[in-house]
């Protein structure tokens, strides 16, 4: 029979995969002698046997929950629904990788009619006795009888409001017996049963509950965001209760060893007396600053610092740590390593290489690429947030600077953010419910909660922007409107936050762009000392360049140089080539362009300062360039002396069925060769001149679409023949080179006889990847969306390299082209160069360089050093 259910005492850290990240780290802390009250863990096998056995809980799982108990009874000398000495227990969800609210929790389990009494009179404190049962009827209900939650809220606000309470510690005790017989009074009109006074069928209901968890909506959607397997299932902990909401001399709470939002060494965390779990979380009361407790509670302050050094070393980084003081007795809920921004994972690893607690290798492989994104991102401009509206100011929960329209509710921010539109997403307090409006918002605003409240939390690990607890804004969620004394703030209307300061604005503010700097740049530095592939940027303008030099860019890995044609100014003289009746007036227009973009070239090269700069000859069709409407059409016609007939004939003719598999690529050079060689001229005479400033250059040119060696040749041909003339007349010399990208699968199959004409290839995995599915790039969003949901693939293939199919093609033309020439320079281009699991796949494949975006440089380069690290043992 397997083992399903282990006590705290028999488990380790190690053991996160079976117990749950929660269970393994009770069971360690149990371990090393930390305060843990007793208790058990279900096993995630446990709860995937639950769905394989179509979602019954397994008679050998019950078992061995029902001999667990009986071992705690012993231990504590308590029984579950004894009406002497009761046993109270908290369930628990622990999944491997921690998902902070998505899954569910029962506290106060075991009590009924009768034990509520005998745990009053055991405690000498009725009031907390009723004020613990009519938590638990609800989190029951809520939980796992979903029974709406405000059903029973409503109650509680009634008797409030009745008597004037502001805060639910102000109840009394009978208070408290009126709202239990209310609470209990709902549960049996919802379900038309009573609540269960068995403690053992509450026990039951309640581990199905959290199983069930796994699969809510929130769950998958947070684990679709955050790469989490849904096949790994949660645990189930199974505790003795320990009271934070006792009275007086209780109390619980949340700290962290660092900052989450800066890294800052110093302990920073928050409590409420007299309180249970929920409340610190829920924002209802606002908790106090950890440091109080040095004075409220000398002696547990004193242990609990104590306690989060101990747990900071033993697990190395930096520790979330829940706690609950039950009558000045300090209990360890739980520990994990802390979720954090960008900014305080960096400012983190750095600090603990430095005091010696991990190395620099571990320091790279601690942060998460994609994470950076937050940081590379510009910040408010300073003159333009000289002259901002300040209007209120909340607590900083998660830094980063947005500006958006505000909407008051998940649905509306998804849906105006699809429109395009930047949202600020303002609640009241947010809820696991509205984390999809949390995705699509630039920013998120709260009037309650603190820094660990559930907005604090996800905002954090999103890294998004979020100022939290803005108690001066009055939200009206009903009538979507923020008061702030007489000014009112509309659904739809501009604000900005920063999520560093806390600070909201009226309006709309400028951004800037970031530099590396400090511990970021000591963080690269380190990086750059491991990666082995170089990183490239995808850049068609000097300013692009530069910023993709700054963020560490090793040289321009695709220059798309039909992206320098779309400029207003430019786009007339284009056009006049493309709808040339003849060769010498084609010519004539390609005459125009060839200043414009070699003055391009000229800026881009000078930027470079010797880089090597990828340029692409013309890739796409034709008819993108193509006037619709008609007077830009009139316009043409007039000046290219042509009818307006002529001209929309030319236009018809140009059209094509299917234009990303048409006339574009290499396919327009060998039609045109002329654009080639205009092209070609541009790129070495714009060399030259730089050259002959003293700024070296190192241009290499690529021919794009090519399927057959022939088109590779034929082209190849007519460049060099303009570089060798160029190059003869100038008397400079120029170190370049002529390559292809490999973005057609007949260059995959057929790359060594390309090889054979090329001095370097770069993957176009775009491309690529659409003629390989068969997928258009233009129109797979419709359905992939789809195809994904039904997990017939597990992510976008144009965003993540698809490795067994895609990713052969890939490595059969790298071990071809090399079959021919050993030494044969391979980059990749597509949106992949940028992706963190792609770029492994590249460095295991042997490629010289990913390329992407200028803001991703960083990603790539950690990314790049992560591949080495991980697979270079
Ligand atoms: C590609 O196809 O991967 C590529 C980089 O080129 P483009 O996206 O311009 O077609
Ligand atoms: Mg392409």
């Amino acid at each position: 029979m397997s083992k399903f259910v282990y006590s705290f005492s028999e488990g380790s850290k190690e053991m996160r995969s079976l117990l749950g990240g929660k269970g393994a780290n009770l069971a360690e802390m149990t371990k090393i002698g930390l305060p843990v009250s007793p208790g058990f863990t279900i096993t995630t096998q446990a709860c995937n046997d639950y769905y394989a056995n179509r979602e019954v809980i397994r008679e050998d799982v019950i078992l061995q929950v029902e001999e667990k108990l009986l071992e705690l009874e012993k231990t504590l000398d308590k029984k579950l629904g004894s009406n002497e000495k009761p046993l109270l227990l908290s369930v628990r969800s622990g999944a491997v990788f921690s998902m902070p609210g998505m899954m569910d929790t029962i506290l106060n389990l075991g009590l009924n009619d009768e034990s509520v009494k005998a745990l009053a009179k055991n405690t000498n404190n009725e009031r907390f006795a009723y004020d613990s049962y009519r938590r638990f009827i609800q989190m029951f209900s809520d939980v796992a009888m979903e029974i709406p939650k405000y059903k029973f809220d409503n109650i509680l606000d009634k008797v409030k409001e009745d008597k004037g309470y502001k805060f639910d510690t102000e109840l009394t005790t009978e208070d408290l017996k009126f709202i239990v017989e209310e609470y209990k009074n709902i549960y049996k009109k919802e379900l038309h049963q009573e609540f269960p006074q068995n403690p053992k069928e509450q026990l039951l209901a309640s581990i199905k509950a959290v199983f069930k968890s796994w699969n809510n909506p929130r769950a998958n959607v947070y684990r679709k965001l955050n790469d989490i397997p849904h096949n790994l299932g949660t645990a189930v902990n199974i505790q003795s209760m320990v009271f934070g909401n006792m009275g007086e001399s209780s109390g619980t709470g949340v700290a962290f060893t660092r900052n989450p939002a800066t890294g800052e060494k110093k302990l920073f965390g928050e409590y409420l007396i007299n309180a249970q779990g929920e409340d610190v979380v829920a924002g209802i009361r606002t908790p106090k600053d950890i440091y109080t407790l040095k004075e409220a509670m000398p002696n547990i302050y004193n242990e609990f610092v104590n306690i989060t050094n101990i747990l900071e070393k033993h697990y190395k980084d930096m520790q979330d740590i829940e706690f609950t003081i039950e009558n000045e007795k300090l209990y360890i809920l739980q520990t994990r390593n802390g979720k954090r921004t960008a900014k305080a994972a960096i400012n983190i690893a750095v600090d603990l290489v430095k005091e010696q607690i991990i190395t620099e290798k571990e320091a790279i492989m601690r942060i998460e690429p994609n994470q950076l994104d937050q940081l590379l991102h510009p910040n408010f401009e300073e003159q333009s947030l000289k002259n901002a509206k300040l209007i209120a100011k909340g607590l900083p929960a998660s830094p980063g600077a947005s500006s958006g329209k505000v909407y008051f509710n998940a649905n509306d921010a998804v849906k105006e953010s699809e429109k395009g539109e930047e949202v600020i997403l303002v609640r009241l307090e947010t809820s696991p419910e509205d984390i999809e409006g949390m995705v699509a918002s630039q920013g998120i605003l709260t009037a309650r909660g603190g820094m660990t409240s559930h907005a604090a939390v996800v905002a954090r690990g999103m890294g998004k922007c979020c100022v939290a607890g803005c108690g001066e804004i009055k939200v009206d969620e009903f009538y979507k409107e923020i008061t702030i004394d007489n000014l009112i703030i509309k659904e739809g209307d501009y604000i900005s936050l920063d999520g560093s300061t806390g600070c909201v604005y009226l309006g709309k503010i400028e951004k800037t762009d970031v530099e590396l700097k400090g511990k970021f740049e000591t963080l690269m530095n380190w990086v750059d000392k491991y990666k082995k592939l170089q990183i490239r940027t995808n850049a068609d303008t000097p300013r692009d360049a530069s910023v993709a030099i700054k963020f560490g860019a090793e040289g321009i890995g695709l220059c798309r140089t039909e992206h320098m044609f779309f400029d207003e100014d430019r786009i007339p003289a284009v056009r006049e080539m493309i709808l040339s009746k003849s060769l010498e007036q084609r010519l004539k227009s390609l005459n125009k362009l060839l200043p414009m973009q070699k003055e391009d070239f000229i800026n881009i090269f000078k930027v470079m300062n010797g880089r090597p700069v990828n340029i692409r000859l013309l890739d796409p069709p034709l008819h993108e360039f193509l006037p619709h409407d008609d007077k830009a059409i009139e316009k043409l016609a007039k000046s290219m002396d042509m009818e307006v007939k002529e001209i929309r004939k030319r236009i018809i003719d140009l059209q094509e069925l299917n234009p990303m598999l048409g006339h574009r690529g290499c396919r327009l050079a060998i039609t045109y060769p002329e654009i080639a060689k205009m092209q070609a001229k541009a790129i070495i005479q714009g060399a030259i001149e730089v050259k002959k400033t003293g700024i070296d250059v190192n241009p290499e040119i690529m021919i794009p679409l090519v399927g057959e060696v022939k088109e590779l040749k034929n082209i190849k041909e007519n460049v060099i023949d303009i570089i060798n003339e160029e190059l003869k007349k100038s008397n400079v010399k120029i170190d370049y080179s002529v390559g292809t990208m490999i973005e057609v699968p007949r260059a995959c199959l057929t790359a060594d006889e390309i090889a054979n004409e090329a001095e370097f290839f770069s993957f176009g995995t775009n491309d690529l990847t659409q003629m390989t599915f068969g997928f258009s790039r233009d129109d797979a969003n419709k359905f992939l969306g789809d195809y994904l949901n039904n997990e017939i693939l597990e992510k976008d293939p144009f965003q993540v390299l698809d490795q067994n199919g895609v990713g052969k093609l890939v490595q059969m033309a790298t071990k071809l082209g090399r079959s021919v020439k050993p030494n044969l320079k391979l980059g990749i281009c597509g949106e992949h160069g940028g992706e963190p699991s792609s770029i492994e796949f590249c460095y295991k494949t042997g490629l010289n360089y990913v390329s992407c975006s200028p803001y991703r440089v960083p990603i790539a380069r950690l990314a790049a050093a992560q591949a080495f690290i991980k697979n270079d043992k």
